[in-house]
């Protein structure tokens, strides 16, 4: 696919250093642009710095009016929004205008709400002598980071409630899909938004992110993407005391009990497991399956991964894009082939795209038998088109199993029995615990880790809160200059 993006909204890095956007389809250029250089952190930090200090003191309904402008300037730019993200992502066109775009719109006219319900808890007295109130106050600069599968959403989750609730933020973007990052700042831009309360800046993790997670002047950093790298940014905001907001990587377990809809937990692991080919960090990773249903089960999700169409994102018949890079790919595939000569079974059905698409990341719908719940395929994060499958006797087992991870982001379990949903509900640790479905999310519903998949919430209420710190403010209620207080420091007590 050959697609025309705009390259002029870009920020403009010092480097001189540009870096080529690739279509993940065909391996051709999308786009290039300069890279952002630490230099280029340092000044839009402290533009966002001088902004804050306005932007802070706005009210609620005045944000939210921005915010629903930006809604609305990004419904009436959505068929441009999905061209953009499919073309630097490579994902079908039906996914990126079935889901990422109507999402983030819809992200966006919620934080529009609850821009203005967030209130501070309490007034009242708890001394004879004062009054207490409770105000909820925006943190400053939030520094944030966003990984490349979902490009336009990941921004929205870290932009909309960081300014909802009276923060500045310098978004990075990853640098190889920064495009509809900044689209959607050029949207705020039109719907009224000051200067410098939104700035995007595309540049490696390594120079423009190692310097934004460290900055003197960034009070908040908020970070998606990988695990190992958010530890990193952990320690780098542990050096100042930073509040940090981590959204880490995922292996999600998919529990089916010997009681399941057989044909619902088959399609849900197909959906659950493609979705965005395989890089959601919430997608389906691990099946575990009840013993008397496990032959059907692997028969069933083979039988539809061998009818998904691998293709064009703007061909209505495809169903799975390729992987985001060429880096990417090679990962995924060599994870699979050290499984399988560890012994596992593959099973990878359906053909690879060829002609002018032989140049693309593809990787076929994979599913993993046969295997061990120690190794390496079933414990780490592939983040492609791959699910393993073990079975099991109780559900006991099952959800020990399900577990057994050190991530946490989501879960489902497959039952028809309300004790099982009962207690996978309760036992499964998880951010998210689907029951008969899995991937569903919803701006009013939480997103966000357990263990190490991380801690902070995006969307909700939840994640609005995250970005705003709690003061006490106490008031004498007597106006005594020598209170009775002071005689437990200074002078002879009562
Ligand atoms: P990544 O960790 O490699 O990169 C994420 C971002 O961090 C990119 O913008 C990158 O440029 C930047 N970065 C890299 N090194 C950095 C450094 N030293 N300092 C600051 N920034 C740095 O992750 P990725 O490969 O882009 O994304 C895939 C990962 O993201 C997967 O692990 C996936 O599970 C995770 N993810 C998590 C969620 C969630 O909500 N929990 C959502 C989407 C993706």
């Amino acid at each position: 696919m050959t697609a025309t993006v705009p390259v002029t909204g870009l920020p403009v890095g010092g480097s001189g250093e540009r870096f080529e956007i690739l279509d993940p389809t065909t391996g051709g250029v999308v786009a290039d642009y300069p890279l952002a250089t630490a230099a280029d952190v340092d000044a839009a930090v402290a533009r966002s710095k001088a902004a804050f200090r306005s932007w802070s003191r706005t009210t609620p309904a005045e944000r939210s009016e921005l915010l629903l402008g930006l809604a609305g300037e990004m419904r009436s730019r959505e068929a441009e929004l999905a061209t953009v993200e499919s073309a630097q992502t490579g994902k079908p066109a039906k996914l990126a205008t079935g889901f990422d775009v109507p999402g983030t719109i819809d992200n966006t006219s919620f934080f529009a709400g609850a821009a203005r319900v967030l209130e501070g808890a309490a007034t009242g007295e708890y001394s004879a002598d004062h009054t207490s109130s409770i105000r909820r106050e925006p943190i400053g600069v939030v520094g944030s980071i966003a990984p490349w599968n979902y490009p336009l959403q990941m921004a929205a989750w870290k932009i909309l409630p960081a300014v909802a609730a009276g923060n500045t933020i310098v978004l990075k973007p990853a640098e190889i899909t920064p495009l509809t990052a900044v689209l959607m700042a050029e949207c705020a831009t039109a719907a009224g938004f000051p200067a410098d309360v939104i700035q995007v800046l595309a540049g490696t993790g390594a120079d423009a992110g190692q310097t934004l997670v460290s900055h003197p002047d960034v009070a908040m950093v908020s970070f998606t993407g990988s695990t190992v790298v958010g530890r990193g940014v952990m320690a780098a905001c542990s050096a100042r005391a930073a509040r940090v907001h981590l959204e880490l990587g995922g292996k999600a377990p998919f529990v089916v009990f010997a009681d399941a809809d057989l044909e619902a937990a088959v399609h849900g692991a197909v959906a659950g497991s493609l979705i965005n080919t395989g890089q959601d960090c919430t997608a389906a990773t691990r099946a575990y399956v009840h013993v008397s249903l496990l032959e059907e089960f692997v028969a069933g999700v083979a039988d539809l991964y061998g009818s998904i169409v691998l293709g064009s994102p703007d061909d209505p018949a495809t169903d799975l894009g390729p992987l985001s890079s060429a880096r990417h790919r090679d990962k995924v595939a060599g994870m699979v082939a050290a499984a399988g000569s560890r012994g596992a079974r593959i099973i990878a059905p359906g053909a690879l795209p060829d002609g002018e698409l032989a140049g693309g990341f593809w990787h076929r719908p994979t599913l993993i038998t046969d295997v061990a719940q120690g190794d390496p395929i079933v414990q780490d994060e592939v983040f492609g088109p791959v699910l393993t499958v073990i079975g099991f006797d109780t559900v006991d087992e099952g959800l020990d199993l399900a577990n057994d991870s050190p991530y946490g982001l989501a879960a489902s379990a497959w039952t028809t029995n309300v004790h099982t949903a009962l207690r996978a509900s309760a036992e499964l640790r998880a951010g998210t615990v689907w029951l008969n479905d899995h991937i569903p999310i919803w701006s009013e519903m939480p997103h966000g880790g357990y263990g190490a998949s991380g801690f902070g919430k995006d969307m909700s209420v939840y994640s609005l809160q995250e970005y705003t710190q709690i003061k006490h403010v106490a008031m004498d209620r007597t106006g005594i200059g020598r209170k009775s207080w002071h005689r437990t420091v200074f002078g002879v007590p009562d």
